[in-house]
């Protein structure tokens, strides 16, 4: 992004109260940012500020966008006969319907798997860690929320 796409991108934000005299803030704070990602932001913001944002609010909006993360595969295989597994307090019973396989059997998905530590039993981080659909999106999300808590707004 050039300083020019930037000024462009955060014109339409001009209306909002306190806007700065000077973008040279937004330029140091956002100049690494995706264009399309902040043109996105500014929309979402020019909706729901009341004031102009600060770098670090644009930023939170553009981490709290939605990313394109791999499909998640289907790791359920229908069961032929349910089973009872167990029983609710209410005395309903909970029918199993399914087994599920997980994309990682050293982790079972948790992205931690068994290790020994001094002879200890120990966890350490899964070599799948990097690119389990599960854990992906799991983080995803974590961090889409904890970008709405930093803008203090909701997300897209
Ligand atoms: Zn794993």
């Amino acid at each position: 992004m050039t300083f020019p796409e930037l000024q462009q991108a955060l014109d339409g934000l001009r209306g909002l109260s306190f806007p700065p005299q000077s973008l040279q803030t937004h330029w140091l704070g956002l100049q690494d940012v995706d264009l399309a990602a902040l043109r996105r932001a500014v929309q979402h913001a020019a909706k729901t500020c009341a004031r102009f944002p600060a770098p670090a609010e644009l930023r939170a909006l553009i981490e709290a966008q939605p990313r394109d993360l791999p499909e998640v595969p289907v790791l359920t295989t229908p069961l032929e006969t349910p089973r009872v597994v167990g029983t609710l307090p209410t005395g309903r019973p909970i029918v199993q319907t399914a087994e599920y396989d997980a994309w990682c059997p050293e982790c079972d998905d948790s992205g931690w798997a068994p290790a020994e530590l001094g002879g200890a039993p120990a966890v350490r981080r899964c070599r799948c860690w990097s690119d389990n659909p599960l854990l992906l999106r799991a983080r995803d999300v974590q961090a889409r929320l904890a970008a709405q808590r930093t803008a203090g707004v909701k997300a897209p």
